[in-house]
């Protein structure tokens, strides 16, 4: 692993809505502006706030505030019932806004998503200048309560913990040469990966505030995680962001002469599609996105069709599903081929995920040390847009990888046992239609 000489390199903003569900209500209600407000899940003052305005924090009230104890501490409280199918509404029209902007590399959650910076547009003065556009688009487009903190740092991990520095409305970048300076005023567990049991284990091992977090050996760190958690999380927080394979690998791509059963543009593009799939399970096992797709034919008679699709850093099957398919009807079926002989998919343009909190505490990448009170929340929490649907691309590849090839997938050309292909259709066990509408949505 390396970092950039350059110590301004900023490669990740990372956005985060404040005190998203009360401004959110504040917005809808002129009348609750300026007012300490706290939302709950029901109307019961045994129940606790799911959300607190700024007005309201001001008195100690916070998320997980008893409604009880919130209106003792604020007799003038307003409290407000929660409404998360509006929640999921605004979370698509932030989203929106913030696209107009720049890419949205994964959604994180409701409130929080993270961004890949263009290269053009890393170092410090035109990263926080993005950060502006984006906080400028968001009130503009969605409204003028919809505040966020942005975070610009050398991976998406400190770009996340940067959005702690400055609350509300904050935009702070912090570049590697200024390590650990701006992080030495966060408690532990202000870190994305530090719930209360990890804190006490940090605890007993010596490490009870960031500076000697910061002076822990990555071997160290690795001890006290329990696993190579530890050494991503120290390099993480060291602000590396590239590991050595990323310049090893920058393409993934599969291709395949047809059959003459399946030489029919119809069947090919089914064979293409399962080609796509592959190369998406193969890109989401070695951690990478992918910026773009392309698609390569050529006919019997010789004729070349190709077309290259801008993905925007994804891992996602049914995104690059999608790409294939308006890749295809536009280079290849608008030429009306009458039967083709080779078929070609390539995933390039590869981005290593290693800085990613996700990646990191998900079970997927790292099943066998003991779990960190935050992975539970991460995996168990119902997540939204691409993270939802990465996550569902990832339960597929264990599902395939525990029962077999096709046992389950996203309608493609299946490989039969035995050397016969047949075409079938698979995605019917496990459609995007079935999936939990967003509204389903908690926090
Ligand atoms: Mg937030």
């Amino acid at each position: 692993m390396r970092t950039s000489d350059d110590p301004d390199l900023l490669r990740w903003l990372f956005l985060d809505l404040n005190s998203y569900f009360a401004s959110v209500e504040q917005q809808l209600d002129p009348s609750l502006r300026g007012r300490p407000i706290a939302v709950a899940p029901v109307m019961s003052d045994s129940t606790c706030a799911i959300a607190a305005s700024y007005e309201a924090k001001a008195f100690g009230i916070k998320t997980g505030t008893p409604i009880w104890e919130a209106k003792e501490k604020c007799p003038d409280l307003i409290v407000v019932p929660a409404r998360h199918d509006i929640y999921v509404r605004f979370h698509h029209r932030i989203v929106a806004a913030v696209k107009g902007v720049i890419g949205v590399t994964r959604v994180e959650s409701v409130d929080e998503m993270g961004c890949l910076l263009p290269e053009s547009k890393r170092t410090r003065a035109a990263a926080l200048d993005l950060g502006r556009q984006v906080k400028r688009a968001i009130l503009e487009a969605v409204g003028p309560c919809l505040r966020c903190s942005v975070g610009l740092a050398p991976n998406r991990f400190l770009a996340k913990v940067a959005t702690e520095l400055e609350k509300p409305d904050g935009l702070v970048a912090v570049g590697l040469g200024e390590l650990p300076g701006p992080l030495l005023k966060l408690k532990l567990r202000d870190l994305p990966g530090i719930g209360a049991n990890m804190e006490r284990r940090l605890l007993r091992a010596g490490v009870g505030d960031m500076q000697s977090l910061w002076n822990l050996a990555p071997r160290a760190a690795r001890r006290n995680w329990g696993g190579v958690t530890g050494d991503g999380f120290w390099y993480m927080l060291h602000g590396f962001d590239l590991p050595a394979k990323e310049t090893q690998r920058r393409t993934i791509g599969h291709s395949r002469v047809l059959e003459p059963d399946l030489r029919l543009a119809d069947k090919a593009r089914l064979v293409a599609r399962r080609l796509a799939t592959k190369a998406a399970a193969r890109l989401r096992r070695l951690d990478y996105v992918a910026g773009h797709l392309a698609v390569s034919a050529r006919s019997e008679s010789g004729q070349r069709y190709f077309g290259d699709f801008r993905l925007g850093a994804t891992q996602d099957s049914a995104a690059i599903l999608e790409a294939l398919d308006s890749l295809w009807a536009r280079h290849v079926t608008a030429w009306s081929p009458r039967r083709l002989k080779k078929v070609s998919v390539v995933l390039h343009d590869l981005t290593p995920l290693v800085d990613t909190t996700l990646d990191l505490f998900a079970v997927r990448r790292d099943p066998a040390p003991a779990p960190l009170g935050k992975v539970v929340q991460l995996v168990a929490a119902p997540r939204l847009g691409d993270t939802r649907r990465t996550l569902l691309s990832a339960k597929l590849d264990a599902l395939n990888k525990r029962y077999g090839r096709d046992t389950v997938g996203f309608g493609v050309l299946s490989d039969k046992p035995g050397g016969g292909r047949e075409l079938e259709y698979l995605g019917a066990k496990v459609a995007f239609t079935r999936i939990p509408d967003l509204a389903e949505f908690v926090e």
